[in-house]
């Protein structure tokens, strides 16, 4: 009974999606049913600080994902770091989604090369203030965690209890082990710069807008 009293957590998953691929789909897809999510919102970020700015401009980025989750129970798209001026920070991003929730567990989900580097966040030792964090493997990304203080957040805040997920609102980090795909956002720009076909790395859809807007040319 008590169980059935909590909510369930909502599930964010922050990223470029230069463009979405099957590789992002899958990951939200899995981690949803996985944990049993309310709901995982993909936050397309518009000008990410930490890494080189998009090739594709926010809108079109925005359209795909649009395109590529096309009604998918269980995701929706969460456009509020492009209506935002200036840097987009995830600190900021769950901050604002917590205020809202009210003590509804929040469940930030990244894949491991995300967490890899996540001391190069804003105010990245906070966001466990906000959201619990779900950690996922990625193809080709080291399965130990490398970065002393990224260790040291780890072992402070990990728990191998999914239940603990729904226990409290934030604070736990939760590895997961999820059947990934290879795909990456980099090696489809590439293909598509090199005259190659993309076919099945992303939805029909995505590419077809891709091709009519000609992007990533
Ligand atoms: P790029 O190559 O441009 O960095 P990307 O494919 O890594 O693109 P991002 O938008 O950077 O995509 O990733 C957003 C989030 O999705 C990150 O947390 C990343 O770890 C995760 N992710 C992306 N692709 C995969 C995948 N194939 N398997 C698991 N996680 C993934
Ligand atoms: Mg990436």
């Amino acid at each position: 009974l008590f169980s059935q009293l909590m909510a369930q957590p909502i599930g964010i998953l922050g990223g470029t999606f230069d463009p979405v691929h099957h590789g992002h789909l899958r990951l939200a897809l899995e981690v949803f049913e996985a944990l049993q999510l309310q709901e995982v919102r993909l936050i397309p970020a518009k000008n990410p600080p930490h890494r080189n700015t998009p090739v594709a401009d926010s809108r079109h980025r925005s359209a795909m994902l649009q395109q590529a989750i096309n009604g998918t129970r269980g995701l929706v798209i969460d456009e509020r770091e492009l209506h935002r001026e200036g840097n987009s920070y995830t600190v900021d991003s769950v901050a604002d989604i917590r205020a809202e929730a009210g003590d509804q567990p929040l469940c930030l989900i990244m894949g491991m090369d995300a967490f890899q580097a996540l001391d190069t966040w804003h105010r990245w030792q906070q966001l466990t203030d906000f959201v619990h964090i779900v950690v996922v493997n990625r193809p080709g990304s080291d399965a130990e965690i490398t970065q002393a203080d990224i260790a040291a957040l780890y072992t402070a805040r990990k728990t191998g209890r999914i239940e603990d997920l729904n226990r409290r609102p934030a604070g736990y980090i939760f590895k997961i082990r999820l059947p990934m795909l290879d795909i990456s956002s980099t090696r489809i720009r590439d293909l598509l710069q090199a005259q190659q076909n993309i076919r099945y790395l992303v939805p029909d859809d995505v590419l077809a807008y891709i091709t009519k807007e000609q992007l990533y040319q």
